[in-house]
Protein backbone atom coordinates (compact mmCIF):
# COMPACT_ATOMS: atom_id res chain seq x y z
CA UNK A 1 0.00 0.00 0.00
CA UNK A 2 1.88 3.09 -1.33
CA UNK A 3 0.72 6.34 -0.43
CA UNK A 4 2.67 9.70 -1.43
CA UNK A 5 1.52 12.83 -0.48
CA UNK A 6 3.72 14.77 -2.39
CA UNK A 7 1.92 13.12 -5.36
CA UNK A 8 -1.62 13.11 -4.14
CA UNK A 9 -2.15 15.55 -2.08
CA UNK A 10 -3.38 15.35 1.67
CA UNK A 11 -4.13 12.05 2.67
CA UNK A 12 -7.67 11.81 3.72
CA UNK A 13 -8.11 9.57 6.85
CA UNK A 14 -11.13 8.89 9.12
CA UNK A 15 -10.97 8.16 12.97
CA UNK A 16 -14.07 5.82 13.89
CA UNK A 17 -15.65 3.76 16.56
CA UNK A 18 -17.56 1.39 17.37
CA UNK A 19 -18.06 0.12 21.10
CA UNK A 20 -15.76 0.70 23.14
CA UNK A 21 -14.50 3.48 25.78
CA UNK A 22 -13.42 5.86 23.57
CA UNK A 23 -9.84 6.19 24.59
CA UNK A 24 -8.19 5.35 21.52
CA UNK A 25 -9.11 8.21 19.94
CA UNK A 26 -8.38 10.30 23.03
CA UNK A 27 -4.95 9.28 22.33
CA UNK A 28 -4.85 10.50 18.69
CA UNK A 29 -6.76 14.01 20.24
CA UNK A 30 -3.79 13.88 22.93
CA UNK A 31 -1.40 14.34 20.25
CA UNK A 32 -1.19 17.77 20.78
CA UNK A 33 2.78 18.75 20.39
CA UNK A 34 2.59 16.96 16.51
CA UNK A 35 -0.97 17.54 15.79
CA UNK A 36 -0.63 21.02 13.96
CA UNK A 37 1.89 19.30 11.88
CA UNK A 38 -0.05 16.35 11.64
CA UNK A 39 -2.85 18.67 9.67
CA UNK A 40 -0.80 20.02 7.16
CA UNK A 41 -0.09 16.59 5.79
CA UNK A 42 -3.59 14.96 6.48
CA UNK A 43 -7.37 15.66 6.09
CA UNK A 44 -9.69 14.77 8.99
CA UNK A 45 -12.47 13.81 6.67
CA UNK A 46 -14.83 12.08 9.31
CA UNK A 47 -13.73 12.40 12.85
CA UNK A 48 -16.97 12.31 15.18
CA UNK A 49 -15.74 12.03 18.39
CA UNK A 50 -13.15 15.76 17.39
CA UNK A 51 -15.32 17.30 14.88
CA UNK A 52 -19.09 18.42 13.65
CA UNK A 53 -18.41 18.37 10.02
CA UNK A 54 -17.76 15.03 8.59
CA UNK A 55 -18.38 13.38 5.16
CA UNK A 56 -18.24 9.58 4.34
CA UNK A 57 -15.65 7.85 2.06
CA UNK A 58 -13.58 7.11 0.45
CA UNK A 59 -10.84 7.53 2.56
CA UNK A 60 -7.00 6.74 2.11
CA UNK A 61 -6.81 5.40 5.45
CA UNK A 62 -9.67 4.47 8.33
CA UNK A 63 -8.85 4.19 11.55
CA UNK A 64 -11.45 1.88 13.59
CA UNK A 65 -11.58 1.57 17.12
CA UNK A 66 -13.74 -0.84 19.14
CA UNK A 67 -15.31 -4.25 18.74
CA UNK A 68 -18.08 -5.81 17.15
CA UNK A 69 -21.09 -6.31 19.22
CA UNK A 70 -24.26 -5.82 17.11
CA UNK A 71 -25.83 -6.34 13.43
CA UNK A 72 -25.85 -2.76 12.94
CA UNK A 73 -22.33 -2.73 13.77
CA UNK A 74 -21.36 -5.53 11.39
CA UNK A 75 -23.10 -3.60 8.63
CA UNK A 76 -21.01 -0.06 9.48
CA UNK A 77 -17.59 -2.09 9.76
CA UNK A 78 -17.66 -3.36 6.13
CA UNK A 79 -19.26 -0.25 4.63
CA UNK A 80 -15.63 1.44 6.24
CA UNK A 81 -14.01 -1.66 4.88
CA UNK A 82 -15.22 -0.84 1.19
CA UNK A 83 -14.54 2.96 1.51
CA UNK A 84 -10.92 2.57 3.03
CA UNK A 85 -7.64 1.59 1.10
CA UNK A 86 -5.69 0.81 4.29
CA UNK A 87 -7.88 -0.31 7.70
CA UNK A 88 -6.20 -0.20 11.20
CA UNK A 89 -7.82 -1.78 13.76
CA UNK A 90 -7.19 1.14 16.86
CA UNK A 91 -6.92 -0.64 20.00
CA UNK A 92 -7.48 -4.22 21.47
CA UNK A 93 -11.33 -3.83 21.36
CA UNK A 94 -10.78 -3.31 17.46
CA UNK A 95 -7.73 -6.18 17.26
CA UNK A 96 -9.16 -8.60 19.73
CA UNK A 97 -13.16 -7.88 20.81
CA UNK A 98 -11.51 -5.86 24.16
CA UNK A 99 -12.49 -6.19 27.78
CA UNK A 100 -16.16 -6.08 26.78
CA UNK A 101 -15.23 -10.12 24.84
CA UNK A 102 -15.32 -11.52 28.57
CA UNK A 103 -18.75 -11.41 28.10
CA UNK A 104 -18.55 -14.08 25.50
CA UNK A 105 -18.18 -16.60 28.12
CA UNK A 106 -20.64 -15.66 29.79
CA UNK A 107 -24.69 -16.61 29.58
CA UNK A 108 -25.89 -13.30 27.24
CA UNK A 109 -29.48 -14.21 27.65
CA UNK A 110 -29.40 -15.06 31.58
CA UNK A 111 -28.04 -11.25 31.83
CA UNK A 112 -30.64 -9.66 29.36
CA UNK A 113 -33.26 -11.27 31.89
CA UNK A 114 -31.37 -10.03 35.13
CA UNK A 115 -30.80 -6.61 34.04
CA UNK A 116 -34.01 -5.54 31.84
CA UNK A 117 -37.71 -5.64 33.05
CA UNK A 118 -38.88 -7.56 29.92
CA UNK A 119 -36.52 -10.37 28.17
CA UNK A 120 -34.32 -7.82 26.68
CA UNK A 121 -35.07 -9.51 23.60
CA UNK A 122 -35.00 -5.36 21.95
CA UNK A 123 -31.12 -5.59 23.04
CA UNK A 124 -28.83 -6.37 19.86
CA UNK A 125 -25.89 -8.11 21.52
CA UNK A 126 -23.71 -10.45 19.45
CA UNK A 127 -20.69 -12.19 20.75
CA UNK A 128 -18.06 -9.36 21.05
CA UNK A 129 -15.50 -9.61 18.74
CA UNK A 130 -12.30 -7.77 16.95
CA UNK A 131 -13.10 -6.24 13.72
CA UNK A 132 -10.99 -9.27 11.08
CA UNK A 133 -13.92 -11.83 12.23
CA UNK A 134 -15.90 -9.56 9.66
CA UNK A 135 -13.44 -8.13 7.51
CA UNK A 136 -9.86 -7.89 6.64
CA UNK A 137 -7.51 -5.97 8.95
CA UNK A 138 -4.63 -4.21 7.04
CA UNK A 139 -2.81 -3.03 10.76
CA UNK A 140 -3.16 -3.92 13.95
CA UNK A 141 -2.80 -1.38 16.85
CA UNK A 142 -2.64 -2.89 19.89
CA UNK A 143 -2.99 -1.79 23.19
CA UNK A 144 -5.46 -0.31 25.75
CA UNK A 145 -4.92 2.44 24.66
CA UNK A 146 -3.04 2.72 21.81
CA UNK A 147 0.43 3.77 22.18
CA UNK A 148 0.53 7.39 21.02
CA UNK A 149 4.32 6.94 19.35
CA UNK A 150 2.74 4.24 17.20
CA UNK A 151 -0.18 6.32 15.89
CA UNK A 152 2.32 8.80 14.97
CA UNK A 153 5.01 5.96 13.36
CA UNK A 154 1.83 4.18 11.24
CA UNK A 155 1.04 7.77 9.99
CA UNK A 156 4.67 9.02 9.05
CA UNK A 157 4.91 5.52 7.36
CA UNK A 158 1.72 5.49 5.14
CA UNK A 159 3.03 9.16 4.58
CA UNK A 160 6.26 8.28 3.37
CA UNK A 161 5.32 5.49 0.88
CA UNK A 162 5.91 2.43 3.44
CA UNK A 163 3.41 -0.16 4.37
CA UNK A 164 3.40 0.26 8.40
CA UNK A 165 5.61 -3.22 10.15
CA UNK A 166 3.99 -4.66 13.46
CA UNK A 167 6.52 -5.15 16.07
CA UNK A 168 7.60 -9.47 16.49
CA UNK A 169 9.03 -9.90 19.73
CA UNK A 170 7.20 -9.43 23.42
CA UNK A 171 7.46 -7.03 26.17
CA UNK A 172 9.77 -8.33 27.72
CA UNK A 173 12.46 -7.57 25.16
CA UNK A 174 11.60 -4.06 25.69
CA UNK A 175 11.43 -4.51 29.49
CA UNK A 176 15.01 -5.93 29.51
CA UNK A 177 16.56 -3.33 26.90
CA UNK A 178 15.26 -0.96 29.74
CA UNK A 179 17.26 -2.79 32.23
CA UNK A 180 14.12 -2.73 34.58
CA UNK A 181 13.93 -5.34 37.61
CA UNK A 182 12.02 -8.72 36.60
CA UNK A 183 8.87 -8.90 38.48
CA UNK A 184 8.28 -12.43 37.72
CA UNK A 185 11.15 -13.87 39.10
CA UNK A 186 9.90 -11.76 42.23
CA UNK A 187 6.77 -14.31 41.96
CA UNK A 188 4.46 -11.70 40.52
CA UNK A 189 2.16 -12.63 37.60
CA UNK A 190 3.76 -10.56 34.40
CA UNK A 191 2.05 -11.14 31.36
CA UNK A 192 5.42 -9.82 29.56
CA UNK A 193 6.75 -12.96 27.88
CA UNK A 194 3.40 -13.99 25.63
CA UNK A 195 2.60 -10.47 24.92
CA UNK A 196 3.10 -8.23 22.16
CA UNK A 197 5.70 -5.31 22.44
CA UNK A 198 5.21 -2.05 21.79
CA UNK A 199 4.42 -0.04 24.83
CA UNK A 200 7.87 0.22 25.89
CA UNK A 201 7.52 -1.93 29.37
CA UNK A 202 4.94 0.84 30.36
CA UNK A 203 4.04 -1.21 33.11
CA UNK A 204 7.01 -2.61 34.30
CA UNK A 205 8.85 0.44 34.14
CA UNK A 206 6.86 1.67 37.35
CA UNK A 207 7.14 -1.92 38.86
CA UNK A 208 3.50 -3.25 38.20
CA UNK A 209 3.37 -6.36 35.93
CA UNK A 210 1.90 -6.22 32.50
CA UNK A 211 -1.48 -7.39 32.38
CA UNK A 212 -1.38 -8.34 28.07
CA UNK A 213 -3.30 -5.42 27.11
CA UNK A 214 -1.15 -6.23 24.17
CA UNK A 215 -2.12 -9.16 23.15
CA UNK A 216 -0.92 -12.61 22.49
CA UNK A 217 3.09 -12.26 20.96
CA UNK A 218 2.73 -14.70 18.16
CA UNK A 219 5.45 -16.51 18.93
CA UNK A 220 4.50 -17.06 22.54
CA UNK A 221 5.13 -20.40 23.92
CA UNK A 222 1.94 -20.36 26.12
CA UNK A 223 2.36 -23.67 27.47
CA UNK A 224 5.64 -23.13 28.90
CA UNK A 225 4.83 -19.69 30.12
CA UNK A 226 1.42 -21.00 31.90
CA UNK A 227 4.23 -24.07 33.62
CA UNK A 228 6.40 -21.72 34.63
CA UNK A 229 3.58 -19.68 36.33
CA UNK A 230 2.71 -22.76 38.12
CA UNK A 231 5.72 -23.91 40.12
CA UNK A 232 5.69 -20.09 40.85
CA UNK A 233 2.70 -20.95 42.78
CA UNK A 234 0.59 -18.76 41.25
CA UNK A 235 -3.04 -20.39 41.05
CA UNK A 236 -4.71 -21.33 38.28
CA UNK A 237 -7.79 -19.27 38.98
CA UNK A 238 -5.29 -16.39 39.18
CA UNK A 239 -3.94 -17.22 35.86
CA UNK A 240 -7.25 -17.74 33.98
CA UNK A 241 -8.56 -14.20 35.38
CA UNK A 242 -5.01 -12.93 33.69
CA UNK A 243 -5.58 -14.58 30.20
CA UNK A 244 -9.29 -13.52 30.50
CA UNK A 245 -8.61 -9.78 31.13
CA UNK A 246 -7.71 -7.83 28.03
CA UNK A 247 -7.80 -10.02 25.29
CA UNK A 248 -9.82 -12.80 26.16
CA UNK A 249 -11.64 -13.50 22.52
CA UNK A 250 -7.77 -13.33 20.75
CA UNK A 251 -7.35 -17.02 18.78
CA UNK A 252 -4.78 -18.21 21.09
CA UNK A 253 -6.25 -17.58 24.08
CA UNK A 254 -10.41 -18.32 23.69
CA UNK A 255 -10.13 -21.99 23.97
CA UNK A 256 -7.24 -21.77 26.53
CA UNK A 257 -6.81 -24.65 29.12
CA UNK A 258 -4.95 -23.60 32.44
CA UNK A 259 -5.77 -26.83 34.29
S1 LIG B 1 -8.73 -0.54 23.56
FE1 LIG B 1 -9.05 0.16 25.69
S2 LIG B 1 -8.75 2.38 25.61
FE2 LIG B 1 -9.04 1.65 23.48
S3 LIG B 1 -11.24 1.88 23.13
FE3 LIG B 1 -10.91 -0.22 23.83
S4 LIG B 1 -11.26 -0.11 26.06
FE4 LIG B 1 -10.95 1.97 25.35
S1 LIG C 1 9.05 -7.82 34.43
FE1 LIG C 1 7.62 -8.81 33.06
S2 LIG C 1 8.01 -7.87 31.07
FE2 LIG C 1 9.79 -7.46 32.37
S3 LIG C 1 11.23 -9.12 31.91
FE3 LIG C 1 10.04 -9.72 33.72
S4 LIG C 1 8.35 -10.94 32.87
FE4 LIG C 1 9.22 -9.76 31.18
S1 LIG D 1 3.14 -3.51 29.96
FE1 LIG D 1 1.52 -4.91 29.35
S2 LIG D 1 -0.37 -4.13 30.29
FE2 LIG D 1 1.18 -2.51 30.39
S3 LIG D 1 0.82 -1.26 28.55
FE3 LIG D 1 2.37 -2.80 28.02
S4 LIG D 1 1.23 -4.56 27.17
FE4 LIG D 1 -0.23 -3.24 28.26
Amino acid sequence: MIFLVSDKGKLKVAILGLTCCGGCQLEILNLEPVLLDLVEVIELVNFPEAQSENKDGPYDVAFVEGSVTTREEIERIKNIRKESKFLVALGTCACYGGVQSIRNFGDVEEARKQVYDDDGSHIDALPATGLDEHVNVDYYMRGCPVDRSEIVDVLTSLLIGKTPEPKHYSVCVECKLAEYACLLNEGKLCMGPVTNAGCKARCPAVSVPCDGCRGPYDQANLESFIEILKEKKISVEDILRKFRMYTSWAPQYRNLKVI
